[in-house]
């Protein structure tokens, strides 16, 4: 791992150009953002590395901006997540959820099986299926349309989210396709929108020594730009805790601002904390890489996303897979708005070693938003309600039901 060397000096490059939090500074920025106006990278910067008395009126900040922007709902979809292969030849160094051709446990369903899955999620009341995969290089470029159009044959009416931007760079290569020609296809065959994942960070050194380079910053937001362009909504996430620091953090921010001035195609912001366990980035540089973010910058980076994409990005998912129901709840009251889908098979973060993952009912939904005080609310893919609980007790529903031996509400209040 030649390149990881060069990873300190990144990181104390970025370390060097970061301000120290003012005395003052902090209220001026959250005043002008109370305000209507916008907070810069640079205060970005100043908010995430604010002193332990500050972050409270950050926090604070943050929780008025969700009130403002969405109320008191807490939004969720009933959805489930199809991950179709495991196999891929690009060897992200973040990633412990790929598998080599041929390696134990390596997968690849068949046509018939991912539209058996997505049955089964429609008659348990999902209204999404969210489909992603690893970068199979035994694949034809035809997998992604042939996908779509044997659920649209069979469920006409799901929402189809699915193929991250690495996946559109990777079937409109094995195309021979510009990435407009091939996304256009991908919605006439009925393609809803596209998860904004394989974003990590936005940074260009950083971003280089995660992914190889393979998908580069630029082509990130090519890809998203363009699927915006052909009304084909994204969101758009953040991988953060690895071997980067808050003026990444600030700059991606900003870049998302951007994009969402530009083309306003973004649903909603997802920041997905870095899982160290299983990823070849930790493995090969124990003493580089971080173990993920801290509970106190995951706190952060949910308020901070909230004060930056004020009025551009309003929702805020927080990931429980990632984080786990307990600490999802909390974020509630730390600018978050959204609990994400159920989702019913995850296995990437669990692939990776989170703890999570899997599913959380409806009703287990119900009981964490009702928990926190906040109004439960069922939504589609594009945040329209389809369901409100008003009047709904949590106690009168029905008993947690624990799977694979573990209560996925043990650690609710
Ligand atoms: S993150 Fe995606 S593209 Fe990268 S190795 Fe993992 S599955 Fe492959």
């Amino acid at each position: 791992m030649k390149n990881f060397e060069k990873f300190s000096s990144v990181l104390s490059r970025g370390d060097s150009r970061t301000p120290a939090s003012l005395d003052g500074t902090i209220d001026t920025i959250l005043d002008k953002v109370l305000a209507g106006r916008e907070a810069s990278e640079q205060d970005g910067i100043t908010l995430f590395n604010a002193n332990q008395h500050d972050i409270k009126k950050v926090f604070s900040v943050a929780d008025k901006l969700r009130k403002r922007a969405n109320g008191d709902a807490v939004t969720f979809v009933v959805n489930r997540n199809i991950n179709f292969t495991n196999v891929c030849y690009m060897g992200c160094k973040f990633c412990g959820f790929a598998k080599k051709l041929n390696q134990k446990g390596s997968e690849l369903l068949s046509i018939d099986d991912i539209v058996f899955r997505a049955q089964e999620a429609w008659d348990r009341g999902a209204t999404e299926v969210c489909i992603q995969g690893g970068l199979h290089p035994k694949i034809s470029g035809d997998i992604y349309r042939n996908i779509i159009k044997g659920i649209k044959k069979v469920l006409p009416n799901i929402h189809i989210h699915a193929f991250s931007p690495f996946e559109i760079w990777f079937g409109a290569s094995k195309k021979r396709l510009t990435y407009v020609n091939f996304l256009r296809d991908l919605k006439d065959c009925g393609l809803g929108s596209m998860p904004g994942t394989a974003a990590e960070i936005l940074d260009i050194e950083i971003r280089k020594k995660l992914t190889k380079n393979k998908l580069s910053t630029e082509k990130w937001i090519e890809i998203i730009k363009t699927a915006h362009s052909l009304n084909i909504p994204t969101t758009a996430t953040i991988m953060y805790g690895h071997i980067d620091s808050p003026i990444h953090w600030a700059e991606h921010l900003a870049r998302l601002r951007e994009i969402q001035k530009e083309t306003g195609g973004f649903t909603e912001l997802v920041p997905l904390s870095f899982v160290y366990k299983e990823s070849p980035l930790y493995k090969e540089n124990p003493s580089i890489v971080r173990r993920g973010p801290t509970l106190n910058e995951i706190k952060r980076m949910h308020a901070i996303a909230r004060i930056m994409l004020s009025g551009w990005i309003d929702n805020i998912q927080v990931s429980w897979t990632k984080l786990g129901p307990k600490i999802a709840q909390e974020m509630l009251s730390l600018g978050v708005n959204d609990l994400g889908g159920t989702l019913m098979n995850e296995s990437i973060s669990r692939s990776s070693g989170s703890q999570f993952g899997q599913e959380i009912t409806a009703s287990e939904m119900v009981k964490i938003i009702r928990h926190a005080g906040r109004n439960p609310a069922q939504r589609n893919t594009i945040y329209e309600i389809s369901k409100t609980f008003d009047g709904c007790d949590p106690k009168e529903l029905p008993p947690l039901v624990p799977r694979n031996g573990t209560n996925p509400l043990e650690f609710i209040n």
